[in-house]
């Protein structure tokens, strides 16, 4: 019969479909999850290595799924990525980040800066710098207390729009930091074309930091390279007392990690922030 088509597609369609199917679903509740206002910002601490204090926060993206509860970035990020929709979600990020910011400064707390990922994406829009700076004059925030973490493989992918971008937004007067350093290429290249403030190290160095001499060595070399660039220096992935002591010992300026806090939900994060006034 007509329906049942040539031989082939019976042999390898269902599977491919299954895959399909999945994708294009998933895609089509993201599309609605902006409107239906179910994503949700967590906010993770950054502490100073010197002072214990917090220094700052990174919001990191989740999606309230009606079903599912709270679904982490990996299982959804790179489908905003490949359909664009991480343009409209990242412009919701940006403009709750600053939101909360006011929110937290009216309420009398300590401000401190939030800093926001950006996708390659999100350079091959024209007008992010334009999107970024309307956002922070609506909302009337300090800009020095927003900051924008990038990837190296941002910087690779949009080279030439990234540098223009990062020019506007530093003029600004945000801060830009290089996430997950030592894990793209030419990073060297990197830290002298853009204007960063700040350098993180990724976390899959901090992890073996005080077991593997190697590791040990790239995270002392980055520390110091960082500095003598004059940049600020966090760790990343910090989960135990000894990869603090290390990290303390070789003058890393800041860090964020298990060891002192996971992301948290807003209600938590504004808790620890009001607990770091009284201290
Ligand atoms: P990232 O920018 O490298 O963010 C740090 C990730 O490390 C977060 O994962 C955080 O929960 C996790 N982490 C923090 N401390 C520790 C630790 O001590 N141990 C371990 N094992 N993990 C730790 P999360 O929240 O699942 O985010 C994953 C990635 O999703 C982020 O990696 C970032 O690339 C992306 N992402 C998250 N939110 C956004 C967003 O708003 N926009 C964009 N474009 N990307 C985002
Ligand atoms: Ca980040
Ligand atoms: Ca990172
Ligand atoms: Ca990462």
């Amino acid at each position: 019969a007509k329906e049942q088509g040539p031989a082939i597609y019976q042999f390898y369609l269902p599977q491919m479909n299954e895959r399909a199917v999945a994708r294009l679903k998933l895609e089509t509740q993201l599309r609605g999850a902006l409107a239906r206002r179910e994503f949700v910002l967590h906010y993770q601490p950054k502490v100073s290595l010197v002072s214990g204090k917090i220094t700052g926060f990174e919001a990191l993206l989740r999606w309230w799924h009606p079903a599912l509860g709270l679904v982490p970035p990996f299982q959804f990020i790179s489908v905003l990525e490949d359909t664009g929709l991480i343009v409209s979600v990242g412009e919701w990020v940006v403009l709750t980040v600053c939101e909360q910011i006011g929110r937290w400064q009216d309420q009398g707390l300590v401000p401190h800066p939030v800093s926001v990922n950006l996708s390659a994406r999100q350079f091959q829009q024209q007008d992010l710098d334009a999107v970024i700076e309307k956002t922070l004059r609506i909302t009337g925030i300090d800009p020095r207390l927003l900051e924008f973490e990038l990837t190296e493989s941002v910087l690779m992918k949009e080279a030439e729009t990234a540098a223009n971008a990062l020019q506007n937004l530093k003029a600004f007067g945000v801060q830009i930091s290089m996430d997950d350093f030592g894990t793209g290429y030419s990073s060297l290249a990197y830290l002298k074309r853009f204007p960063l403030d700040v350098l993180k190290i990724d976390r899959t160095f901090i992890r073996d930091v005080t077991t593997n001499p190697d590791d040990a060595t790239i995270a002392v070399a980055m520390i110091k390279l960082a500095h003598s660039l004059g940049l600020r220096v966090v760790a990343e992935g910090v989960e135990t007392r000894e990869q603090l002591n290390f990290l303390i010992h070789h003058g890393c300026d800041e860090m964020q990690g298990y060891y002192f806090s996971r992301p948290l939900p807003l209600e938590n994060a504004s808790q620890v922030l009001m607990e770091d006034r009284r201290l």
